[in-house]
């Protein structure tokens, strides 16, 4: 039996732990990023005998690499099975390009990928120890409803969800709010950041600690494994045992957690030749990699790719490490990592909003291929690769660009740019006729303290 996999911190300044340690904690106490000290790897042989798996298996396979030293075969396999029960459909755009639409999950979105899976393995270790947490989190819309149906119905774990009464829409508050069992919903009469500074508080608040208070945030190393499977799952679909093709993929990006696990993929042995890394108009990472200076984008810029609105993209400094660098929680990089390295290896590109809505139009009137904002910045990224370096490949080379989220959480954009209703996915249907369970609190710390503590 090999040794497990010790994870560092990005900051160098953390004793090394294990997985399960990693995942319970999120953040490491020097504030820096779990990452795994050595990247398992699969044989040529082991990626070609994924192809025609269902996405699952696929899941089991890969994510296996990493954890099977941390938990029994079986249990990861019922983990993976239950988590994906939904479709990953590839779809070719022309020629040998194609986008992944990473939109069938419960909320919709590529975050469902990584928050089902974390959920899942956070409650199989509360289980083991017989304990118990309460995750407790703030959303100006989207988060909450991912983190909500990541951790609905997992029974070692309650989740309260704060959102701004006015500043939802409709829809994305019955994707919470409809939820009940283990999932509490609270509008605040106030805004985000009021919502926020509440939750900040009952962080810090001793008397509260019984409560066993957790944040589900995006640096988490368990949604960090999950969001690996997706490109193999690619690769083997499209390159059924040929393992002599390579593949480039096209990455939406914000706060840079997809694109980590493209990279990860990578350094375990899948054959990409390039990741073509397309933000929008927050382009500190594009300058970055042209100029060697990084600056933080304060505020950041309001894009209609909403999602990947990023100045300063938390897990940035995962990727400096893997090319040998050092960089902190506030962007200073103390250790340059190997520019020439990352430039062999990624393409960026920054796309603006007027190139976005042009590139949803065109792949719509010139391919019937529908695509919402963040999935249309990945394909105007590949497009931008291709007119720059098209002329290095035939027409088999084989691309694909990941889709995001479906263009259905999107009406109005879409609606203005096409003049059409994009149909809504099974999982957004009949949200209108369930039952809401809210509870209404004060923008009051009192009042919410008081609400919380006699819900537990
Ligand atoms: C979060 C998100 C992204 C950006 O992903 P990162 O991992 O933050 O780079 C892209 N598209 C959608 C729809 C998202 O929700």
């Amino acid at each position: 039996m090999k040794e497990p996999i010790k994870y560092y911190s990005t900051n160098l300044k953390a004793p090394k732990v294990s997985f399960r340690e990693a995942l319970l904690k999120g953040l490491a106490p020097d504030r820096g990023l779990y990452m795994p000290e050595t990247i398992p790897t699969m044989t040529a042989r082991e990626i070609n005998a994924l192809s025609g798996m269902p996405y699952y298996k696929v899941a089991y396979e890969v994510t296996k690499k990493f954890l099977y030293t941390e938990l029994a075969d079986d249990d990861l396999y019922n983990i993976v099975k239950n988590a994906y029960d939904f479709e990953v459909p590839l779809e070719k755009v022309h020629d040998e390009k194609h986008i992944m639409r990473l939109d069938q999950g419960p909320t919709a979105s590529f975050k469902d990928f990584a928050a089902r899976m974390m959920g899942r393995l956070i409650n199989y270790y509360l289980k083991q120890e017989n304990r118990r947490l309460v995750i407790l989190t703030a959303t100006s819309g989207d988060t909450g409803s991912a983190i909500a149906n990541a951790f609905y119905g997992l029974n070692n774990i309650k989740v309260v969800v704060l959102y701004p009464e006015k500043e939802v829409t409709a829809r994305q508050r019955k994707q919470m709010t409809t939820l009940g069992k283990n999932v509490q919903i609270i509008s605040i009469n106030g805004k985000f950041d009021d919502c926020q500074a509440l939750v900040k508080k009952a962080f810090s608040d001793h008397e509260l600690e019984y409560l066993h208070l957790s944040s589900a945030n995006s640096i988490n190393i368990g949604r960090l494994i999950p969001q690996i499977v997706y490109y193999f799952y690619a690769f083997a679909q499209l390159r059924p045992g040929n393992d002599n093709d390579s593949i480039i993929f096209s990455v939406p990006s914000g706060n840079f957690g997809d694109m980590m696990g493209g990279m990860l993929a990578k350094k375990m042995g899948l054959p990409v030749e390039k990741f073509i890394i397309a933000t929008n108009e927050n382009d500190e990472f594009p300058i970055l990699l042209d100029k060697k200076v990084y600056n933080k984008i304060e505020p950041s810029k309001n894009c209609i790719s909403s999602a990947m609105n990023v100045g300063h993209p938390s897990n940035l400094a995962r990727l400096v490490a893997l090319y040998g660098g050092v960089m902190n929680e506030n962007g200073h990089i103390s250790k340059q990592p190997d520019y020439n390295l990352m430039r062999t290896d990624l393409y960026a590109v920054s796309i603006n909003d007027e190139l976005t809505r042009k590139t949803i139009k065109k792949t719509y009137d010139h391919y019937q291929v529908l695509l919402e904002p963040h999935g249309a910045v990945g394909w105007a990224g590949l497009e931008c690769f291709l007119e720059k370096y098209g002329q290095n490949y035939n027409n088999k080379k084989l691309f694909v660009s990941l889709e995001t989220a479906h263009p259905a959480k999107f009406p109005e954009e879409i609606h203005k740019i096409l003049n059409l209703d994009p149909e809504l996915p099974q999982s957004l249907k009949g949200l209108d006729k369930k039952q809401e369970f809210i509870d209404s609190c004060n923008n009051s710390y009192q009042d919410f303290k008081d609400l919380l503590k006699n819900s537990f």
